[in-house]
């Protein structure tokens, strides 16, 4: 039956209210009191002290709608259906209340009930040992052994070092054989976008010694994570989340400025998506606080906005366009978060000023490269000459090598990536002097937002820049 997200939002909160669960409002973007992670990334985040017992929850059933940041997943965005870098998770807690049995019941009766999702769409998976879940799917829900899937701690167990851990139960569904990638090996492990996760319920059941020991806690804890942008498209039997009702309205604003329509062309699809997702991203980011800069949390956000705007040119959008795709952001946003409305001047403000900024470096950078190819005799834009591109000017290295070749050139690759991989080492060691151990676990976050990542630049582009 098909659902608008809001709709579909508000119908988890109304449920799990129903059930006596807390409603509190999404928090901010950015951890409070907590330097361990960049930017919050689930809907247990920002929540961990009353897990921990540190902070007494308002209540021991709560129900949130989570705006999160997952950096880490910036190369899937356009490339598979089901992630963003920007999302929402929708989702319940006990804080040493309800444990497994009501939180598979709720969960169940929600996607069946409320959702009326059909039963034989779905499938679950449990952690490898876990017959306890087990017996709760099989004999008090009522769901079909060869729907359940036992998965190993990779994907079904919880843990972050020392403390509350334990397995978990998700819960998936097949969208079809259409959308997948029709290997006979195919299933719920598998990488393609059959078989979408959109339901990740934890029980908090241990808590780890950081030794191997893991003694029961005595009062475990539920936390669960479910994707609304995911539920959503499975609801409204979209191809990927960037056609749900409210993002697609954000891929019509930036295909009417750049005159492209979604669905005619591969890679200019694939630019639309990144673009919405990126905006979209950046603009919650700049609502809850975060400035671009150089470091940690602005940098992420520059390089979203950075990332935006070069798939923008890709699309031949020359002109600064990101301030209107983020007024649209708002606009779809701001029932569910009227921050977003009351700092749209500055958001608009600061998303220009940043383009504008980007759109000169980029221009100065062409201007460099073309004397560089106008002095070069020996055919090799050096590797130096890339990096300098790269690290003052932007230019992602898939651009500078596309101009070369336009010129019969190559790039000293090798020579870039040292480079490259000096200015790493270095930038980590400046993280660790500035105290910044707050990356465990996410260390690989800015190395993953690179300026290297860039894929596909079509000649249109190619040429307009070198012009
Ligand atoms: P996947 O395996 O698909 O990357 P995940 O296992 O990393 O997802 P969890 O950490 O279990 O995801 O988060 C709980 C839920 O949040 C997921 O089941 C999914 O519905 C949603 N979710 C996670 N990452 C994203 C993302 N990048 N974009 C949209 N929704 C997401
Ligand atoms: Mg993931
Ligand atoms: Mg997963
Ligand atoms: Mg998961």
């Amino acid at each position: 039956k098909w659902m608008g997200l809001n709709e579909i939002r508000e119908k988890y909160l109304e449920f799990f209210e129903s059930k006596g669960h807390l409603r509190l409002p999404s928090f901010s973007l950015i951890p409070k009191d907590d330097n361990s992670l960049l930017l919050i990334n689930s809907g247990m985040a920002p929540m961990k002290k009353y897990f921990t017992g540190e902070v007494t929850p308002p209540r021991r059933r709560v129900t949130t709608c989570q705006k999160c940041i997952r950096t880490g997943d910036i190369e899937n965005v356009g490339i598979t259906d089901r992630h963003g870098t920007f999302f929402e998770m929708l989702g319940n807690f006990s804080f040493g209340d309800y444990f497994k049995h009501e939180a598979i019941a709720w969960a169940w009766e929600f996607c069946t009930k409320v959702m009326e999702m059909p039963e034989d769409r779905l499938w679950v998976t449990i952690y490898l040992d876990d017959d306890e879940a087990f017996d709760i799917w099989t004999k008090e829900i009522g769901v079909s052994p060869d729907h359940i899937v036992r998965l190993g701690k990779e994907d079904n167990f919880w843990e972050h070092g020392s403390g509350p851990c334990g397995p978990c139960s998700e819960i998936y569904f097949d969208r079809g054989p259409e959308h997948g990638c029709g290997k006979p090996t195919c299933g719920v492990s598998c990488d393609c976008d059959r078989y979408v996760e959109f339901w990740n319920v934890v029980f908090s059941q241990f808590n780890c010694d950081g030794h191997g020991h893991y003694p029961p806690m005595e009062h475990p804890n539920i936390d669960t994570g479910m994707g609304l942008d995911r539920l959503a498209c499975i609801m409204q039997n979209v191809d990927n989340m960037f056609l749900v009702d409210t993002a697609q309205n954000i891929m019509k604003t930036i295909g009417s400025i750049a005159h492209v329509e979604y669905g005619k062309d591969k890679q200019a699809d694939i630019s639309l998506r990144v673009i919405t997702d990126h905006t979209r991203a950046a603009t919650f980011m700049i609502g809850d606080g975060v400035m671009p800069s150089n470091e940690g949390r602005g940098y992420v956000l520059r390089r979203l906005l950075r990332r935006a705007a070069r798939h923008g040119r890709l699309l031949g959008v020359h002109e600064p366009f990101l301030a209107k795709v983020a007024e649209s952001v708002i606009h779809e946003n701001k029932g569910a978060y009227p921050e977003l409305e009351e700092k749209e001047a500055m958001i608009l403000k600061l998303i220009s000023v940043e383009e504008e900024s980007f759109s000169r470096t980029i221009d100065q950078g062409s201007q460099l490269l073309d004397d560089i190819i106008a002095q070069n005799k020996d055919k090799v834009i050096s590797g130096d000459d890339a990096f300098k591109l790269s690290d003052t000017y932007g230019f992602p290295i898939d651009l500078t090598k596309e101009i070369a070749a336009e010129h019969d050139m190559t790039v000293d690759e090798d020579t870039f990536q040292k480079r490259m991989q000096e200015q790493k080492e270095r930038a980590r060691a400046a993280r660790k002097n500035a105290g910044a151990d707050a990356w465990a676990g996410e260390s690989d976050l800015l190395e993953s937002v690179p300026e290297t990542e860039f894929h596909g630049y079509t000649e249109k582009t190619v040429q307009a820049k070198v012009v």
